[in-house]
């Protein structure tokens, strides 16, 4: 493959803020306005330019990597944006312009290259961190729900066939430190340190470009999917629902029966679909934390460690097998969740589609009020997910049932790996 003439063969460290000159356009996270706030420019084509740490496309940012590395792609190639505007307009809400509402994502992300036009004119690759596009999905949980009453067709939301018109927005995590370290309440200091060492050293002006306060991570993002219109979001008078869902790849794509991901998100997708047919709207959040951001090798180390312990997999044990292998029980952190919720402008949550009481607590506590709480129908939940629900129960998990007490969570078996 030939090399593409750009690749240069000087490398420029981008740890010492004298090398660059003029100061960046400077970023005032929850300015109200776009052009005081200023632009996120993580380019790598001009230094100069930048004023944020670390690069567009999260974890992708390493095949972009390989992209230039191999050939494929020339290294100050600028995307053309021609005709990639949002399908549908969000915000801008009262949320935007408070610098703690919204802290892990780009509240300006989907409309950058409209409402900075003039520094993209100027030259500068600014480069959008949320698109918004229309779908139809197609769960064939949901046409059954339809065969069952349960559903009705509208021919609007849900088509006969069982397609659903949704609208859905894919999010880059973009970071203001001061403000996810507030959140958590430790120093910026000490986040940006531990994230500086915790990559290998990966990004240096972590620790020498205290300047510089926004970072993208390389992290999974989130997508959004809304279900019926998005001005119910905003509307007092207008029910929403919402079910806020970790990535299970094991259950949510090869309906792996060991918990309860798959079968509780298409519930949510149930409920979506009733509230957006009763004139409000249905919203699903999907976050890239797999294996409650673990990793799915950690998820899959436990999973054998749970069926192959003495007494076999038990659900007073649940917790504490995660905990042998990952050192701690769950890193979702659910503190940085509810920004896409302000983001979307949601102040009431009518029908929330969780069980957690992470999740409830995280988004009540960011100023959102929940009116009630949906739990996963018994009838929805697999025989071998037994062991993982009722952990969740009896540590806090919300439910209308009974919990099960120690005994009984000790005499709850799951399947052997034989099984
Ligand atoms: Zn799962």
């Amino acid at each position: 493959m030939p090399k593409p003439k750009s690749v240069s063969r000087h490398i420029v460290l981008t740890s010492h803020p004298s090398r660059f000159g003029p100061k960046p356009i400077p970023i005032k996270w929850g300015a109200a306005d776009p052009m005081q706030r200023g632009p996120v420019i993580a380019t790598l084509a001009k230094q100069t330019h930048r004023n944020v740490i670390g690069t567009h496309s999260g974890s992708y940012a390493i095949y972009r990597a390989l992209a230039v590395a191999s050939g494929a792609l020339q290294s100050d190639h600028r995307a053309d944006l021609t005709n990639t505007s949002p399908v549908a307009h969000i915000g801008p809400h009262p949320s935007w312009a408070d610098p703690e509402k919204i802290v892990s994502l780009d509240p300006f992300g989907a409309i950058a290259s409209e409402v900075f036009a003039s520094y993209y004119q100027q030259g500068y690759d600014i480069r959008p961190t949320i698109a918004i596009t229309q779908a139809h999905i197609n769960m064939p949980e949901l046409l059954d729900a339809v065969s069952k009453g349960r559903l009705q067709v509208d021919g609007q939301i849900m088509k006969a066939n069982g397609d659903l018109v949704v609208t859905k927005a894919a999010i880059e995590p973009v970071w203001y430190l001061p403000g996810v370290a507030k959140r958590f309440g430790i120093s910026e200091g000490d986040l940006r340190r531990a994230l500086f060492e915790q990559t290998g050293g990966m990004f240096p002006e972590l620790v020498t470009r205290s300047d510089l306060e926004v970072f993208l991570p390389p992290i999974g993002g989130l997508t959004v999917y809304i279900v019926g219109d998005l001005s119910a979001i905003t509307d007092p008078h207008k029910p929403v629902a919402v079910r806020v869902h970790d990535e299970c790849n094991g259950s949510d794509v090869f309906g792996s029966d060991i918990c309860t991901c798959r079968p509780y998100l298409v519930h949510g997708i149930e409920v979506c679909v009733q509230t957006a047919q009763s004139g409000g709207v249905g919203v699903i959040v999907y976050s890239r934390k797999e294996g409650r951001a673990l990793g799915e090798v950690t998820k899959f180390l436990v999973y054998n460690a749970r069926k192959r312990q003495e007494g076999g997999d038990r659900a007073d044990a649940y917790f504490t097998r995660t905990e042998c292998v990952a050192g701690v029980q769950d890193m979702r952190f659910q503190e940085l969740m509810p920004d896409v919720l302000h983001w979307l402008g949601i102040t009431r949550i009518d029908r929330m589609v969780s069980m957690s009481n992470m999740k409830y607590n995280a988004i009540t506590e960011s100023g959102i009020e929940i009116v009630e709480r949906v739990a996963i129908p018994e009838d929805l939940i697999p025989q071998d997910a037994r062991v993982e629900i009722e952990a969740k129960k009896a540590a806090g998990y919300y439910t209308t049932g009974d919990i099960l007490d120690a005994d009984g969570l000790a005499d709850l078996k799951g399947r052997s790996l034989e099984g």
